[in-house]
């Protein structure tokens, strides 16, 4: 189907005795003009459709006077379809017609940002607590300081590349639909600018670039979790041509702590008590991160259960609070008893009575704790 029946030469703007190359100047004028990734016309995409079918027909001497004759109705009973444009394809399109680039898509790269850099650092848990303050060095591409980027020995410049004697773009020239397609490459040896570099840096050998061990002050927040990242915006590999530099990442691994297993915010811990101490009760001390503290433990502690220190566990991250220290008790039974101490346990043996073991909860209560 036809986009249009509108008259192609009007949508040209051309008269009807244009020249080749008048409708060809035209064509690319309006092109410019109306592409959908430039215009802001909110029919541009139609117009351009519409524009590139009269083109189309108008450039081709055959189909021109297959229009010029019968009209739209000539070009169909010709069996005359248009080709229809795929707008991601435009710019490869563009050249093809007139041998340059319409929207600047094939100019030596362009501006672009550097790659993110990433470094490791080790913390122990009570520093990942507190929050602490890290040197991390980091390797990081940056612009050679030497040549100041650009390659060159400093006080040399550049001069025209022989490949292709400083054109930067090879045309070729082949036969299509269209007629004679020309495509444009860029030249292998200069990258399409032309140019060469006269003598290359003695520093960066031409590069532009050289590695710099950057040392960044890490701030490690309170509470992070182990292999957590922390990102440090515009501290990566620096960009080319003036673009920005990329991010810095520092994942930092928390080492683990003989004394506490990390659940979330909690610390976990185990709290030794001896036989006596478990059924007499009474102060002991515990490890916490801020040192060694004093609980009250409750006379006939059994073994398996858990005392919770509320807030003594790790700070929550970029909340409010601290989570628990929960602390697991186990009973430490004699293993070597002597005289004196096994003569004190059977008279104690001796006194006891199943009272002295009882507990105070119900079946019932002790199972609903077990499931909890
Ligand atoms: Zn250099
Ligand atoms: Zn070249």
């Amino acid at each position: 189907m036809a986009a249009s029946e509108r008259d192609y030469y009007e949508l040209l703007g051309v008269s009807r005795n244009a020249s080749e190359v008048e409708i060809k100047k035209a064509f690319r004028a309006l092109a410019r003009e109306l592409h959908p990734d430039v215009s802001e016309h909110p029919e541009a995409e139609e117009r351009f459709k519409q524009v590139v079918e009269a083109y189309e027909v108008l450039s081709k001497t055959e189909t021109r006077e297959l229009y010029d004759r019968f009209g739209h109705a000539g070009l169909r009973s010709g069996g005359y379809q248009p080709t229809g444009v795929e707008y991601g394809n435009l710019s490869d399109l563009f050249s093809a017609f007139f041998g340059d680039d319409l929207f600047g898509t094939a100019r030596p790269q362009g501006r672009q940002r550097g790659a993110d850099a990433a470094a490791e650092v080790e913390i122990d848990l009570a520093e990942a607590a507190k929050g602490v303050k890290r040197e991390v060095t980091l390797e990081v591409e940056i612009a050679c300081r030497a040549c100041d980027g650009s390659g060159m020995e400093p006080g040399t410049g550049r001069t025209t590349c022989s490949n292709c004697n400083g054109q930067g773009m090879f045309q070729q020239v082949s036969q299509s639909f269209f007629g004679q397609m020309v495509r444009t490459q860029a030249c292998p040896v200069c990258g399409g600018q032309g140019k060469m570099i006269e003598q290359p840096c003695g520093t960066c050998g031409g590069a532009g670039r050289e590695i710099d061990a950057r040392k960044l002050d890490v701030e490690i927040p309170a509470g992070i979790h182990d292999r957590q990242p922390i990102r440090i915006s515009g501290k990566g590999h620096a960009g080319s041509n003036g673009g920005r530099s990329g991010d810095a990442y520092v994942l930092v691994h928390v080492r683990p702590d003989e004394r506490f297993v990390r659940e979330g915010d909690d610390l976990v811990s185990e709290l030794e008590l001896t036989m006596t101490q478990a059924a007499l009760g009474g102060k002991v001390a515990v490890a916490t991160l801020d040192g060694s503290t004093e609980i009250e433990i409750e006379a006939g502690t059994q073994p398996g259960k858990v005392v919770s220190l509320r807030g003594k566990g790790m700070p929550r991250l970029n909340g409010f609070g601290h989570g628990d220290l929960r602390l697991l008790v186990t009973v430490l039974i004699p293993r070597r008893l002597g005289e004196a101490e096994r003569n004190l346990l059977e008279q104690f043996d001796a006194s006891a009575t199943a009272a002295t073991y009882e507990r105070d909860e119900s079946l019932f209560d002790r199972l609903k704790a077990r499931f909890r």
